[in-house]
């Protein structure tokens, strides 16, 4: 089919819920994407932080293929070795306790936020249920997740939403004190605010933060879903922070491309989900779980220092180019945010860009770039010369 004709087709049989680029996808090889019609674009997108190893990487391909030809799917009533092997990298390499495995990022934020609530009933009864998320977050698109996302835009169409959310600024230990309360359970940041337009939060605040959710034994929740799986230079960006979350939850990029996402829970918090609380049908999967080892192994230490070198590389290079449309650029290892100056629109150079052969991404106000991890150094100065042809 053309690219015209897959357009159409989605337009006449699709639910219209995507503003779409006028892109079609066919296929993709390293850090670049091609349309039907053999047109590349250099991807600085990864798929929303998901395809880490690229397109057409071989030993997730093959992993993934062996594993679907041995068992693709079997209920969680039983045992599996990839889920099982997978949940012991995970907890190994974070120091964290147990895994839950689930789809998507906003049903494992789902699942976190349960695990809250019952560690508190659990041991202090009803009435503390509050959870406290900041401002310009976003941790998903269900009914609960909606609300736990601190921006009033999402708190629409669908009432009612779940009760028992309060919201305080980032980076302002008096606003979170402010909200505070005898009622509350758990407080859930994103540490790189993602969809809010790339904010890392300060490292003062998160350990000011770390130490109150433990003076008031309030968990602490990290919605790792965008910052975890070696995006921002670390296997998850706690691990840069000098603090331990109680739980955390990952998505994105841990199988490379398949749909999956978890729960990490610590000591205190791996046994609070027993059985009958919590499930879902696919979690776990075999072939996912089977991608995710070729992930894991793959962002090595070694592999987890490039990132971060490949990152300021970036940075530093966008910056060079003093493009009058750009202002600064923040972000932790391959998670870049850039301002957008005065005068330009965000998706207006995003189209422009995209129209250019680079897929870009916004965020907030500002753009976003997550290029696959495996991203070269040749596709990245492509991507350099593309920015730099069509925004100088
Ligand atoms: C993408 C994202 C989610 C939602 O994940 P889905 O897989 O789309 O449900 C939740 N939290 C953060 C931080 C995200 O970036």
């Amino acid at each position: 089919m053309t690219s015209e004709e897959i357009r159409a087709l989605t337009q006449q049989y699709i639910m219209p819920t995507y503003g779409r680029f006028p892109v079609v996808i066919d296929h993709g090889q390293g850090s670049r994407l091609y349309d039907p019609e053999g047109r590349e674009y250099i991807d600085f997108t990864s798929g929303i932080g998901v395809c880490d190893l690229g397109y057409g990487y071989a030993p997730w391909a093959d992993a993934i293929a062996a594993q679907a030809r041995k068992l693709g799917h079997v209920s969680n009533l039983f045992y599996t070795e990839p889920a099982a092997k997978l949940a012991e990298i995970l907890c190994k390499r974070t120091g964290m306790r147990a895994a839950f495995f689930a789809n998507g990022g906003g049903e494992a934020n789902e699942g976190l936020i349960k695990l809250a609530r019952k560690y508190s009933f659990d041991r202090y009864g009803q009435g503390r249920a509050t959870i406290i998320s900041l401002k310009n977050s976003f941790h998903g698109r269900t009914i609960t997740t909606l609300k736990a996302t601190g921006q009033e835009v999402f708190h629409n169409y669908f009432f009612p939403f779940t009760e028992g959310f309060r919201y305080a600024d980032a980076n302002d230990m008096d606003a979170l004190n402010a909200v505070a309360g005898e009622d509350v359970c758990a407080v859930l940041v994103e540490l790189v605010q993602g969809e809010g337009g790339v904010l890392p939060l300060d490292k003062d605040y998160v350990a000011a933060l770390s130490k109150l959710c433990a003076e008031r034994d309030w968990l602490l929740l990290v919605d790792e879903v965008q910052t975890g799986v070696g995006r921002t230079g670390t296997l998850f960006a706690f691990q840069q922070y000098g603090v331990t979350p109680d739980a955390l939850t990952f998505a994105k990029g841990i199988a490379g491309g398949l749909p999956m996402s978890g729960i990490l829970a610590n000591e205190k918090c791996r046994d609070v989900l027993g059985p009958g609380t919590h499930a879902t049908t696919f979690g776990g999967n075999p072939v996912c779980a089977a991608a995710a080892l070729v992930v894991l192994d793959t962002l090595s230490d070694a592999f987890l220092a490039e990132v971060a070198e490949k990152g300021r590389y970036l940075r530093e290079s966008i910056e060079a180019l003093q493009l009058p449309c750009f202002g600064a650029t923040r972000g932790m290892g391959l998670m870049i945010g850039i301002s957008v100056a005065d005068g330009y629109s965000n998706r207006e150079l995003a189209n422009r860009l995209i129209d250019g052969g680079l897929l870009v991404l916004t965020a907030g106000a500002g753009m976003r770039l997550l290029p696959p991890l495996v991203v070269t150094k040749q596709e990245m100065d492509d991507g350099l010369a593309i920015m730099k042809k069509v925004l100088s």
